[in-house]
C-alpha cells in the first residue's frame, strides 16, 4: 500500500479518513517581511492562532487537512509541523509554485534566460516529495500548481509540465489553482497529455464557474474537480456553487468531487482593511463553513450521507492512496 506524507511522517491511506482537500495555515505574498510596518508574530504564537482556528473541524470529524500552500505563498513548514502537532491533524503539505501574476519568484524569471527551469522546477519537486524540504525534514505530499485568468502563461505552462513529470516519478497528486473559473479544461487537457494517471489529479476551485458546460469538459478528461472555496462570497456566491454541485451530483459524479474551504487562519503583513460589504460576504468564510452550513443545505437539497462521504473520505483516499 502507497504511503503517504504528512508533516509529521507518513501514514497509509486508510489512515487519512475524513480530509479537507484545499485549506492554507498562513498565507503571503513574496515580500510582505519587506513591509515595514508588517505585523511581527513569534512561530509559537502563530501556531496557536492556526491551531485553535483549524482545531475546530475536529468536532465534525475531520482527520486530515491538505495545505495547499505553493512555495513562493510563504509556505512555512516548521509552523504547519506545530500545528500538527498541536491538533493531531494530519497535515500534507505542497510543493509546487502559484499562478505568475501572483507568485513567481523573479530568481527563476533570472535563470530562465540561461538556464532549463522546466528541469530545475521538477527537480525541486522530486527533491521536496523524496528527500524533504529544506534541512527540515518535513516530505511534501501533493503538488500544486495554477494559472492565470483566461490564459496559461509560458511559465506556468512550465510549471505544469515539471509537476507532472515529478507526479509520474514519485505519484503523489496534483493539485491545481484555475483563476476566476477559467482554464480548469486546459489544465486537465496538459496534464492528462503530460501522460498523468486522471485519477490523481485534482482540478481546483471549479465551484467559481457555474456553466455545467465548462464544469463537463474537465470531467470528461477523467480528473476530479475541487468545490474547495465555501464562503468565498465575494469572489463567487455560494448559492450557485450550490446549485452547480447539485447538478453534478444528480448526474452521478459524486465519486469525482472533492470539498474545501481555500481559508487561512491568517494573512501576513501589514492588516488588511477591507471594505465593510466584502467582511460581510465572506462572514461564514472558515474551516468549519462545510459543516455549519453547506453539508446541512446540501443534505435538505436531497443528498445522501453516502454522497458527502464520497466527496468527504472516498475521493481523497483514492486520490492520495491510488
Ligand atoms: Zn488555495
Amino acid at each position: 500500500m502507497s504511503k503517504i506524507n504528512t508533516v509529521l511522517g507518513s501514514i497509509s491511506a486508510d489512515q487519512m479518513g475524513p480530509t479537507l482537500m484545499h485549506e492554507h495555515m498562513v498565507l503571503a505574498y513574496a515580500g510582505w517581511d519587506k513591509d515595514a510596518l508588517c505585523e511581527h508574530i513569534e512561530l509559537n504564537d502563530l501556531a496557536k492562532i492556526v491551531a485553535d482556528s483549524l482545531g475546530m473541524v475536529k468536532q465534525y470529524g475531520i482527520k486530515t487537512i491538505v495545505d495547499a500552500t505553493p512555495n513562493d505563498l510563504n509556505r512555512n513548514v516548521d509552523l504547519i509541523k506545530l500545528v500538527s502537532e498541536r491538533t493531531g491533524l494530519n497535515i500534507i503539505c505542497s510543493t509546487g509554485m502559484y499562478m505568475e501574476e501572483e507568485g513567481m519568484p523573479a530568481y527563476i524569471k533570472f535563470r530562465s534566460q540561461v538556464h532549463d527551469t522546466l528541469t530545475e522546477l521538477y527537480e525541486t519537486f522530486v527533491q521536496e516529495i523524496t528527500f524533504g524540504i529544506g534541512k527540515s525534514g518535513v516530505k511534501a505530499g501533493v503538488i500544486k500548481v495554477a494559472t492565470g485568468n483566461g490564459h496559461i502563461s509560458p511559465y506556468e505552462d512550465r510549471v505544469l509540465k515539471a509537476a507532472a513529470r515529478a507526479q509520474k516519478e514519485t505519484g503523489v497528486p496534483i493539485i491545481t489553482h484555475t483563476q476566476q473559473g477559467t482554464m480548469g479544461p486546459e489544465q486537465a487537457a496538459l496534464l492528462t497529455g503530460e501522460g498523468v494517471d486522471p485519477g490523481k489529479i485534482v482540478i481546483g476551485h471549479m465551484c467559481g464557474n457555474a456553466n455545467l458546460q465548462y464544469q463537463m469538459a474537465v470531467l470528461d478528461k477523467g480528473v476530479s474537480i475541487g468545490f474547495d472555496r465555501w464562503g468565498i462570497n465575494f469572489l463567487f456566491p455560494d448559492n450557485l456553487r450550490k446549485a452547480t454541485l447539485l447538478g453534478l451530483l444528480g448526474l452521478g459524479f459524486a465519486d469525482r468531487v472533492v470539498l474545501s474551504h481555500d481559508f487561512s487562519a491568517k494573512w501576513l503583513g501589514r492588516p488588511y482593511n477591507l471594505p465593510d460589504f466584502v467582511v460581510q460576504m465572506i462572514a461564514d468564510w472558515s474551516y468549519t463553513h462545510l459543516f455549519q452550513n453547506i453539508i446541512p443545505q446540501l443534505k435538505q437539497a436531497g443528498i445522501t450521507d453516502e454522497q458527502i462521504g464520497l466527496m468527504v473520505v472516498e475521493n481523497p483516499r483514492r486520490i492520495f492512496g491510488g
